[in-house]
């Protein structure tokens, strides 16, 4: 394994649409729990909601930004078109009938990579699948979920992405990020860390296809997991040396980021492991009051007077 390399999937942001539409189908129908309710730190009248296991481990946050306004995304290259989330063996037809039972848009049952795969649709159009892993992985589970403990989601399985010249994207999944090949399947190529469910990415050429574009239910950036500044930062020297254009470091308190496109257009982020979403509350009241950033503290009122209501 090269050095420095990351350690697999950290978070994955998305655009929602309606903030009350997104929170259901996560918790109710999904069965994650609501971790964190903040704010777009860059737009502090659009809350940024996160949904996880019970704990908020890195691997396992998957986040939106709600902008009902927002036009459709549109798929394309350039853009990450598809999130999959691992579910325990054995707990696939539970899931499609839950699904079909609580009316979700979904694919027919496939196999990818010689797994069992049930793609689905959330409610403002991000494109999901469910796959089955049969190692164990870390996990603690939600005990308030109305998903019961042996089918909760166990965190992301993979990330697919769409680019014109898979060539570039490879030496910087390879080289740089220290990803190893897993195999090929239907076109798609499979980069991750010890081939580990929650540490995988595939790639497939579209070289006749147009860019795609931001929207409802798409991917905003995929978090790439690294455990500390340290690492961050040789990541990022690694990211720059390369040619590409790493951002500075930036505290999100719950982690510390660093973004950058992909040559392939995508947008990617580095994100600490720690210090995790209890640094700003108590770990059993985890997404139960907005949390603001500290300069955004004295503006609460306002704040919240701007933001829709949510019922959790
Ligand atoms: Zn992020």
């Amino acid at each position: 394994m090269p050095s420095p390399h990351v350690h697999g999937l950290h978070h994955v942001t998305c655009i929602a649409g309606d903030p009350q539409e997104n929170l259901d189908f996560y918790t109710k129908v999904l069965g994650m729990r609501l971790v964190k309710k903040s704010i777009n730190q860059d737009a502090p009248d659009t809350y940024h909601l996160f949904y996880a296991d019970a704990a908020g481990s890195p691997g396992t946050d998957l986040t939106f930004f709600p902008w009902p306004e927002a036009a459709p995304r549109r798929h394309g290259v350039g853009m990450t078109n598809e999130v999959m989330l691992a579910v325990p063996a054995g707990s696939l037809a539970w899931w499609r009938a839950r699904l079909d039972e609580q009316k979700v848009r979904r694919g027919e049952e496939t196999t990818r990579f010689g797994e069992k795969t049930l793609p689905f649709t959330d409610p403002h159009g991000l494109e999901l699948a469910l796959v089955e892993i049969s190692e164990p992985r870390p996990f603690v589970a939600w005990e308030r979920s109305s998903v019961p403990a042996d089918r909760q989601i166990r965190g992301f399985h993979a990330v697919r992405l769409w680019v014109r010249d898979p060539a570039p994207t490879v030496r910087l999944l390879l080289d740089v990020m220290g990803l190893a090949p897993v195999g090929n399947d239907d076109g798609w190529q499979r980069f991750g860390v010890g081939g580990r469910s929650g540490t995988l990415i595939d790639v497939k050429a579209f070289p006749d296809e147009r860019r795609g574009v931001w929207g409802l239910g798409s991917v905003h950036h995929v978090a790439w997991r690294v455990s500390d500044t340290d690492e961050e930062m040789s990541v990022r020297a690694a990211v720059e040396a390369s040619g590409l254009h790493p951002t500075p470091q930036i505290d999100r308190f719950w982690f510390r980021s660093v973004y950058f496109k992909e040559p392939g257009g995508a947008l990617f982020e580095l994100a600490t492991d720690g210090p995790g979403f209890g640094i700003d509350e108590k770990m059993e009241a985890l997404g139960e009051s907005l949390v603001l950033p500290p300069w955004y503290e004295s503006q609460r009122t306002e704040i919240e007077a701007g933001l829709p209501p949510l019922r959790n």
